[in-house]
């Protein structure tokens, strides 16, 4: 099976690497996280409590959740279009509205039970492919993709994590300030490594990678050598315009 499973806590860098790892291996990338951050948006959008597990649990069961590449309309830096019907919700997904939420829904274990099984089927889709896949998340290594041949543990320490949430969202335009952020995200951590369903956690095989003090290319060929000695395959020919392209490492649809 050609399936990366790369787990690790909110803004380890898991989302950055794990695309330009698909993008050299020619590896369809696909972000789970997008699809807990669907639920929780709509939830709020139509004003049921994060706590109402039963509605929030139907919510997952029935939303239309669309993932696919960009376009070539949608030059904003986007690494995948999520949509919830028609509308596109790709960065409002990514709000600190969103963040204070999430964990709370995800904890919920209808929704996971839900959202799991349609990424495992998306991973052994494809993964049993020729082209490959790589999967991020919280819970790949250990419950989505288990089989996974190769497993990635991304760390860093919270105050670098919030440091880059921080500055993604000031270049997004946001008004945020770094002390919530940090506190914000302390909670999330909490609640994503103690829930009682598939918590935040290395799959016994994973490879622990600081990405604190290191480049975002540092960590790429660390995770590239080591899918050399596990797939035997290295990164695929491709300049820097293939790197923005769909390519054959396109995005999943769900
Ligand atoms: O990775 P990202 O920060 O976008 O994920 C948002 C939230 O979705 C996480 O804080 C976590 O609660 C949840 N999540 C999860 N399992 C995954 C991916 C994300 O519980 N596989």
């Amino acid at each position: 099976m050609n399936a990366i499973a790369i787990d690790g806590p909110a803004a380890s860098g898991k989302s950055t690497v794990g695309f330009l790892v698909g993008q050299s291996l020619g590896f369809l990338f696909f972000d789970t996280g997008v699809m807990y951050r669907a639920v929780a948006w709509a939830i709020q959008d139509r004003g049921i409590s994060s706590t109402d597990s039963e509605t929030v649990g139907r919510m997952a069961e029935e939303l239309p959740i669309g993932v696919s590449a960009p376009s070539s309309e949608e030059p904003d830096g986007r690494q995948a279009t999520i949509q919830i019907g028609e509308l596109d919700v790709t960065w409002s997904i990514r709000s600190p509205e969103v963040d204070r939420i999430v964990s709370v829904v995800a904890a919920n274990s209808q929704v996971r039970q839900a959202l799991t099984q349609k990424q495992r089927l998306i991973g052994l889709e494809h993964g049993s492919g020729e082209a490959g896949v790589v999967m991020v998340g919280r819970d790949i290594g250990t419950v989505v993709l288990p089989e996974a041949p190769l497993k990635i543990y991304l760390e860093a320490p919270i105050e670098e994590r919030a440091r880059r949430r921080f500055l993604e969202l000031s270049q997004r335009g946001k008004d945020v300030k770094l002390a919530r952020i940090l506190e914000d995200m302390r909670v999330r951590d909490l609640i994503d490594s103690e829930r009682a369903v598939a918590p935040l956690r290395p799959a016994q095989d994973a490879h622990e990678i600081q990405t604190y003090g290191a480049t975002i290319q540092e960590v790429v060929e660390q995770i590239l050598l080591l899918a050399e000695k596990v797939f035997g395959v290295g990164p695929v020919s491709c300049g820097k315009e293939d790197i923005s392209s769909e390519g054959s490492s396109g995005i999943a649809l769900v």
